[in-house]
């Protein structure tokens, strides 16, 4: 099959779709890019491989709307980093794909594009907030996706929507050109099917990046050329703390039967506990507001986003366009992240925030002395209903209790799919110490080659 051929398949699903995954398709320019790679005239590691972009990372001259109002007709002048790299291995770019309005959110419903629905029940949220790159993927209307993840907004979809996601080591992808949340947590990273394809995704996108000062300069491994390195013999944690209150016996079975496969293996596990994170999901929502509240202060309709046309003077025109820009979500956390960085507030809740991150960083640090990974449930239940959760934002929150941590630690964790509920994805997670991305593809890798959990419709 020919690539044009190919990526017309994944647009054809597109058009069919009834998913809401994407909220622009580039039909135009992918066909470009096919005939192109078809010519010859783009080589490289991704030739002609139709890929969906989250709509939080620049993509240059296509339309970059974080899913609001506010960016609704925003156009980026260039490509972020990541896309770069894609473009230079001849990846096909299909489209811009639902997401939580800027990233604030756990199901993809919070977009002003209408909410994003999980492929496999369609009244089911796809998880958030890259909620449409995962539905995409796992409903073969791209092959890859990028996401971002701040507190599992790559994780999480991709557990609910059964495929593979990685949240790399803070620092390990550039994320120049990515629209910041939560800039001290979040990072760019690969979804896919299968552990090979997204590792080969990550392969491209990792690297040093001088345009942003958090980028590490660390060499990148082959890791799809070292996936099948033994695992026999090595040591895995299963702390108690991912297993807490309101988790699903169902996920709970499903994640004891994974350890089980990967014992079967060779590898070592052992219980194990990590005290500080009963601290995780207060200190993450509390940092997580308050950086968004710096972060988004650039959308006020002078420079960037969404302008009422009324002339009024600076204050009103400011809040007029920040009223009606922003949804109600992205409103509730920039007013509780600035109160928690204001005169009088900020030693109780943010530098509190700051202090609680530290402890968990090291409980992480601790554990990784002792064990090579960590296994725990990526998320306490499987997908809900939409409008399930979405009038009660601490209900939402806490959905988040066991990806939070990672994020808090700065490590990386590779979602898996390891089992059902009924037709609905369960997905776990192996958690690594820093830079050991190899480490967590190469269990997931033994432990797809050896199941029979790979969820793609
Ligand atoms: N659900 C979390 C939040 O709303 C995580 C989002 C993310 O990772 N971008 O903050």
């Amino acid at each position: 099959m020919s690539h044009r051929e190919h990526v017309e398949e994944s647009l054809d699903a597109i058009r069919r779709s009834k998913l809401n995954a994407f909220i622009t398709v580039d039909y135009e320019g992918a066909r470009r890019q096919a005939e192109e790679a078809d010519a010859g005239e783009l080589d490289g590691r991704l030739a002609g491989i139709p890929i969906a972009i989250k709509d939080a990372i620049s993509t240059k001259g296509l339309r970059t709307t974080c899913a609001s109002k506010m960016l609704e007709d925003y156009v980026p002048p260039y490509d972020a980093f990541v896309v770069k790299k894609l473009r230079e291995e001849g990846a096909v770019i299909i489209g811009k794909t639902n997401m939580d309005e800027f990233s604030m959110g756990t199901s993809t419903e919070t977009s002003f594009f209408g909410p994003c629905k999980n492929p496999w029940d369609l009244e089911r949220v796809p998880g958030g907030s890259s909620g449409g790159s995962a539905a995409a993927v796992a409903a073969q209307e791209a092959d890859l996706a990028l996401g971002s993840d701040t507190g599992g907004s790559i994780r999480c979809p991709a557990s609910f929507c059964g495929v593979v996601g990685l949240k790399p080591t803070y620092g390990r992808v550039s994320r120049s050109g990515l629209v910041s949340y939560g800039n001290s947590m979040e990072q760019i990273g690969p979804i896919a099917r299968t552990v090979e394809a997204c590792a080969a995704l990550f392969e491209v996108i990792a690297g040093y990046d001088p345009w942003d000062s958090t980028s590490r300069d660390v060499p990148v491994p082959h890791y799809v050329a070292r996936l099948t390195d033994e695992i026999a013999g090595l040591e895995v944690g299963v702390p108690q703390d991912f297993f807490g209150e309101g988790v699903d016996p169902v996920v709970e079975n499903a994640t004891w039967e994974a350890i089980a496969v990967l014992e079967s293996l060779g590898v070592h596990a052992k219980e194990t506990s990590m005290p500080n994170l009963k601290y995780a999901l207060s200190a993450y929502y509390v940092q997580a507001m308050s950086e968004a509240s710096s972060n988004l202060a650039r959308y006020s309709g002078i420079i960037y986003g969404h302008r009422v046309q009324k002339d009024h003077d600076w204050h009103t025109t400011f809040s007029e366009n920040r009223a009606s820009g922003f949804g109600k979500e992205v409103k509730r956390r920039l007013l509780l992240g600035t109160y928690a960085l204001s005169a009088g507030y900020y030693d109780k809740y943010y530098l509190k925030a700051r202090k609680a991150r530290a402890l968990i960083s090291r409980d992480f640090q601790r554990v990784f002395k002792q064990f090579d990974a960590l296994i725990a449930p990526t998320m306490p239940y499987v997908a809900f209903k939409i409008g399930e959760k979405i009038e009660d934002p601490l209900s939402l929150y806490k959905v988040d209790i066991n990806t939070v941590p990672i994020n808090l630690a700065n490590v990386p964790s590779l979602s898996v799919p390891c089992g059902r509920k009924g037709r609905l994805p369960i997905g776990m997670q192996i958690i690594g110490d820093q830079f050991n991305e190899q480490l967590l593809f190469n269990i997931a890798f033994q432990f797809e080659q050896n199941t029979n959990n790979t969820c793609a419709l």
